[in-house]
């Protein structure tokens, strides 16, 4: 990053892409431009390398075939993987991208492939699928506004000791529906992970400027306000829907 100029990597969209999580990046070019930082969207490509000198990567949600390919680029892209274990940049993973951050996934057909081990976690075939809209409390640090997206997914995930929840499902199934406390998404050095499309920051601009902030290397408190009044709309009107009553 230059001193206000922000590159935003969006990590094999042609796989990774079939919910509209590509938004997400669009959603953080925006808030950061809006701030006065310039920002490019980088679309990284199946066939390339993993650029591991980036501001900010998103990378969406996708089907168990096509996350498969995406599984193995992550786990040959060393520099970038192990620029990720350092914590070198914020990583917001959507759904399939959860997934295969994690040691290992169970597919629909039982074929088990290995993930990035970026996370620690582990998902197996739930045999249904959880399809709605998904509310949580927040629990990582620096959000307070309730978190709402959709999710879609198969696979239920099981998080390690060294993975935390990004949150309390109040509405919803989250990560697996059989926990004793359900919660959504997980949390890992500079990773993010979540089971909400939406896309996710189009509906949460809490979570999105917390990961410019720290792809900034600011506080999130630092960022001039934004307030866009059609998202504040979205997020009353999903909430509604959801029933749940949440700030
Ligand atoms: N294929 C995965 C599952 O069904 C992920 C789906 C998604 O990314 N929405 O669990």
């Amino acid at each position: 990053m230059t001193e206000s100029h922000l590159r935003i990597g969006v990590i094999d969209p042609e796989v990774l892409g079939t919910y509209g999580d590509t938004g997400n990046a669009l959603v953080l070019a925006h808030r950061a431009r809006s701030r006065g930082v310039d920002a490019d969207i980088v679309m990284v490509h199946l066939d390339e390398t993993i650029p591991a000198d980036l501001d900010l990567y998103v990378m969406g949600g996708g089907e168990d075939t096509a996350q498969a390919l995406a599984a193995e680029h992550l786990r040959t892209s060393r520099a970038f993987s192990a620029a990720l274990a350092r914590g070198h940049a914020p990583l917001l993973a959507i759904c399939a991208s959860f997934q295969i951050l994690g040691h290992s996934y169970t597919d629909a057909h039982g074929r088990t492939v290995a993930g990035a081990g970026l996370l620690d976690c582990h998902t197996c075939p739930q045999g249904f699928r959880s399809i709605g809209e998904l509310v949580s409390t927040p629990l990582l640090d620096g959000l307070t506004q309730a978190l709402t997206g959709f999710e879609n997914h198969g696979g239920a995930t099981q998080l390690g000791p060294d993975a935390t929840p990004l949150g309390r499902v109040k509405a919803g199934a989250g990560n697996a529906t059989d926990a004793s406390e359900r919660v959504d998404g997980a949390c890992q050095g500079s990773i993010v992970a979540t089971y909400m499309h939406g896309p996710a920051l189009a509906r949460n601009p809490e979570l999105a400027d917390l990961l410019l902030a720290r792809a900034l290397g600011v506080s999130p408190g630092s960022l001039a306000p934004l307030e866009v009044p059609f998202v504040a709309d979205l997020r009353a009107e999903r909430l509604a829907h959801s029933q749940v009553n949440t700030p």
